[in-house]
């Protein structure tokens, strides 16, 4: 490895600017450093916690590709870190002064986005070379959010604090300025159920962790709190002609007096455990989890709905003045009831306790708002799902990687969408999420380039056309198998030995990433499935196990949903059988 003293870390020069926006940050240098006296930053607000916690990222993310020591320093700084209210809220700028990259946001938020993009456009091959990419970047959606879907005992569920915090980390690197979970009431009896109380501490250490990093707080609101409900208030079940929308969990009927009551009081009682970690956006969620077909409440998309999320809405605001609000669309008018019109209809003359609206499905976005608008005229919001499509368990063989997918779902959107939750079921769709996020960040980046930034940021330098092939192998894999096509063996083939030779050669940072194990995961069982002998096969089983213990699933188990999350390992089980 090349050494040099600290002073030679600004010499390199020669790389053109990139990226959108203005320039107007001064002239541009590349910079080589393998300095064992380390990497000087200089924090000029150093007062701000997020300002710290954002040198902390970076300094650990640097240490970890490369064998250098980042320390904060207020001389001879190689690095500024800096806070600048002209720019916008979640701005930034990347720029040079003097012989220093100076990183600057409108927020300690936008600088730690700042932080994102120098880190992705630095280089880490045995020593380190500061990223050339100079510019403004301005965020183009106000909510770029993620919704950990924390239920079924999957990764959400069951990870640990730090990894949960490194992994909102990550994903603030990316962009994100938000993120959603669940109240697992799906897996729970009552308040007094033992799962009750971890669940509770679960969803308040997401807020705490997304509080800290400066992310905005959610949190789901149905007609559906726990599986032990009196049976004469519970929701009349959903006739679902196209199986679309779903009719898990224990739904209430909101237009029964005592239903209505019960779901005030039960979730005035769920509200009541954010009040000192806080929460800023409700969202409210129509079907799935969700929903009654009964005589009052239907059609329930903009009847029963809209009412029992006005009133909770009204709630919520009680105990936080601030609250902002979604309402979900999800599965609107599927078969056709006129809940679009109805809800423009509700909206000509009110709904003004509603902020956003979400629209989405399972394959092409439903038509009403684009062809008609979006009722109220309230910013729209997407919800991509990104975990399910292509692959069942979710999750069970690895990586689901689908850039073309979301390219294809992403056009027909991008003029009228300002942001949304992609649904994640876990850490295997951690590309998908990249993808979405940068997307919400500047609608026209295409899924390409932010996968390139993406293996050059997670898996080092000259392994982007390999690893590119791999993600179209899989894709095209995925797809073909999801609509029952006769898959390409060769092609399987190819992205093994593709895997295979980009393994060889990645550093070992790279190779112990779980994002790389995951992605290498999924081409053996690929390969297993479609040009192997199955899934019985010591590779196989192998590749299942490592999975299993990364998604931290249990191989027995009382949760009957945990399946869907768990890779199809022989011996694997579910103590009270499968939903
Ligand atoms: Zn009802």
């Amino acid at each position: 490895m090349d050494t040099h003293d600290r002073r030679t870390f600004l010499k390199y020069t020669g790389a053109a600017v990139v990226g959108i926006g203005s320039s107007g940050c001064g002239t541009i240098k590349r910079h080589d450093v393998s300095d064992s006296d380390g990497i000087a930053v200089r924090i000029e607000t150093p007062g701000e916690p997020l300002v710290l916690r954002t040198f902390m990222i970076l300094k650990d993310r640097i240490e970890q590709r490369c064998p250098v020591r980042v320390v904060q320093a207020d001389t001879g700084a190689q690095v500024i870190l800096s806070v600048d209210d002209c720019l916008p809220h979640d701005a930034f700028c990347i720029g040079q002064v003097d012989e220093a990259v100076r990183v600057t946001g409108g927020s300690p938020s936008g600088l730690l986005y700042g932080v994102g993009k120098f880190l992705r456009t630095s280089r880490y091959d045995g020593a380190f070379r500061p990223s050339s990419w100079r510019g403004t970047s301005v965020p183009h959606g106000s909510i770029r959010g993620m919704y950990f879907a924390s239920h079924f005992h999957n990764w959400y569920h069951q990870a640990s604090d730090p990894e949960i915090s490194r992994y909102m980390e990550d994903l603030a690197l990316w962009g994100i300025n938000a993120v959603m979970v669940s109240f697992p009431g799906i897996n729970l009896h009552s308040w007094d159920d033992p799962q009750t109380g971890p669940a509770i501490a679960m969803m308040r250490r997401y807020a705490k962790s997304a509080g800290d990093l400066g992310l905005r707080f959610a949190i789901g609101a149905n007609n559906m709190l726990f599986m032990d409900i009196p049976d004469h208030i519970r929701a009349t079940r959903l006739p679902d002609p196209l199986r679309r929308r779903g009719n898990s969990g224990h739904p209430v009927c909101p237009s029964h007096p005592e239903g209505h009551a019960y779901l005030m009081e039960n979730f005035g009682h769920l509200l009541e455990k954010f009040s000192d970690v806080g929460l800023d956006i409700l969202c409210f969620w129509p079907y799935d989890e969700g929903g009654c077909a009964c005589d009052k409440c239907q059609p329930w998309g903009c009847n029963g709905y809209l009412k029992l999320s006005r009133d909770l809405a009204q709630l919520g605001r009680r105990f936080f003045p601030d609250l902002k609000t979604v309402l979900s669309t999800w599965m609107f008018d599927t078969p056709p009831e006129s809940e679009w019109q109805g809800l423009a209809d509700y909206m000509s003359s009110g709904g003004e306790w509603i902020d956003y609206i979400l629209a989405d499905a399972h394959e092409d976005f439903p038509c009403y708002p684009l062809d008609v608008g979006v009722p109220g005229k309230r910013p729209l919001l997407n919800f991509p799902e990104i975990s399910m499509w292509g692959n069942w368990p979710w999750g069970g063989f690895g990586a689901n990687p689908l850039p073309a997918r979301f390219q294809r779902l992403w056009d027909q959107v991008k003029h009228v969408v300002e942001g949304g939750f992609p649904y994640s079921e876990g850490i295997y769709e951690d590309i998908n999420k990249a993808i979405v996020v940068q997307f919400y960040w500047n609608r026209e980046q295409s899924a390409r380039t932010t996968l390139e930034a993406y293996i050059a940021y997670e898996f080092g330098s000259g392994v982007s056309e390999d690893v590119l092939a791999i993600i179209g192998i899989l894709e095209t894999t995925a797809g073909r198998s999801y609509t029952k096509q006769p898959v390409d063996a060769d092609e399987v083939r190819r992205a093994r030995q593709l895997a295979d030779a980009v393994n060889a050669r990645l550093p070992d940072w790279a190779r112990q990433n779980w994002r790389w194990e995951i992605l290498n995961l999924r081409t053996v069982l690929d390969h297993e499935r479609f040009a192997g002998d199955g899934l019985e096969t010591p590779a196989a089983e192998a590749a299942m196990r490592r999975l299993i213990d990364l998604y931290h699933c249990q191989m027995e188990t009382d949760d009957p949903y945990h399946h869907r999350v768990r890779p199809p390992l022989r011996g694997t089980s579910s103590r009270s059988g499968e939903l």
